[in-house]
């Protein structure tokens, strides 16, 4: 009997580079290509958990963000409820990012080195310090079922020096990652324990490829990364600030290089044409927090392109925000009720907005898995660009 690992993937169909398949976690099964609502500090902003559970959504899992929740409310708050599921309500599986990406991206206030990287603290301007080891203790308390490595990104345009600095530096961030993750799961630090599914109950850890838009540090990191080993892998430092072409051009290089057998996750992008391109090079998982975000901003995701619902265009519109969709938004509210709402400044626009943008990019999905299931992929992805560059 070959021993229990934290998941199970399992690719079932396979259209050109295009795989659609299964990842079983401890916390139930979700199909792939998949998409993951971003919770950063503990709620899928806008919506309630009984909407992301429901059938309109079906939402598997969703993303919390380390570096916020270590901040507030705190590791204590959370161990205390006995992890990051209970605390917030949520059966379903959680993937929780290092932190790495959120203290790099405060630039000027972080100082790197390679123990790790001190910052100030955007909530009390307190100094702070996150390291490999300090994450992976993090993400231990929270429970989340597939953890992150904590990584260094450089920024898009960043010379083949620096990036390459940076990306010898997440590899030994990775593999202090993994030994401190392994030490914490012997320990039993992990909240989110739970025996299900012939699992071994225990965390999965998922590796993190960097360079830039370098192809051949990017080929090295994957290199690195997969000498390590880990439960999957990502490709992280993708859509901050590079050209469109350079990203599908890494995407396209790397993903059919990374293991076969372990799902690929794209980290942080991006709009559902961005979603589809990915898949047809051989994605497997994706977050962003775009259909969130801009539910709050007025701007619908839609079968024909974006809608911005502010337009004067839509007040005496009575047609749903999109005919083809099945949403509950759509089944319906008109769009002249949308634009009024959020004209006077209703939360219940953002409400609506938020919950159609996360059902679109999660049908998109479902249609994106249908179509590799019966080879119709290409037919697919060539219908969706063609309906979405319309714009309304
Ligand atoms: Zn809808």
């Amino acid at each position: 009997m070959t021993k229990a690992t934290p998941i199970k993937f399992e690719i079932q169909s396979q259209c050109g580079e295009a795989r659609a398949g299964v990842l079983t976690t401890r916390r139930g099964q979700i199909e792939t290509p998949v998409f993951m609502p971003v919770g950063t500090a503990g709620t899928v902003k806008g919506i309630r958990f009984e909407e992301l559970e429901s059938a309109d959504l079906d939402a598997r899992i969703i993303l919390g963000n380390t570096y916020h929740l270590w901040l507030r409310p705190g590791v204590d708050v959370i161990k205390a409820a006995g992890g990051l599921h209970r605390f917030i309500g949520w059966d379903r599986a959680l993937l929780t990012d290092s932190g790495g990406f959120q203290v790099w991206s405060l630039g000027a206030l972080r100082k790197i080195s390679e123990e790790g990287t001190e910052f100030r603290s955007h909530v009390d301007g307190s100094l702070r310090f996150l390291s490999p080891e300090v994450s992976m203790e993090v993400q231990a308390a929270l429970g989340s079922d597939i953890v992150m490595v904590f990584d260094e990104c450089a920024p898009g345009q960043a010379s083949h020096e620096e990036t390459e600095r940076s990306m010898n530096l997440t590899a030994r961030w990775a593999k202090r990652s993994k030994d401190a993750f392994e030490r914490l799961q012997s320990e039993g630090a992990d909240t989110g324990r739970i025996q299900a599914n012939d699992l071994s109950g225990r965390q999965a850890l998922f590796g993190i490829i960097q360079g830039a838009g370098h192809l051949d540090l990017r080929r090295l990191s994957l290199e690195q990364t997969v000498n390590i080993g880990f439960d999957g892998y990502a490709i992280g430092g993708l859509s901050v600030g590079e050209e469109k072409s350079l990203m599908f051009e890494v995407i396209e290089d790397i993903a059919p290089r990374m293991p076969n057998d372990a799902p690929r996750y794209l980290m942080g992008v991006g709009t559902p044409e961005d979603l589809v391109e990915a898949v047809a090079r051989g994605v497997d998982m994706f977050d962003c927090v775009l259909p969130t975000r801009n539910g709050r901003t007025g701007q619908a995701f839609t079968s024909r392109g974006k809608l911005n619902i502010k337009n004067a265009q839509w007040a005496n519109d009575s047609r749903p925000l999109d005919e083809s969709c099945r949403c509950s938004v759509c089944q319906r509210h008109s769009r002249a009720y949308l634009r009024h709402l959020y004209m006077s400044g209703e939360m219940l626009a953002s409400i609506l907005l938020t919950h159609h943008n996360l059902a679109f990019f999660l049908d998109t999905m479902r249609g994106v898995r249908q179509s590799i299931r019966s080879g119709e992929f290409p037919k697919f992805r060539r219908e969706f660009t063609e309906r979405s560059s319309i714009s309304e």
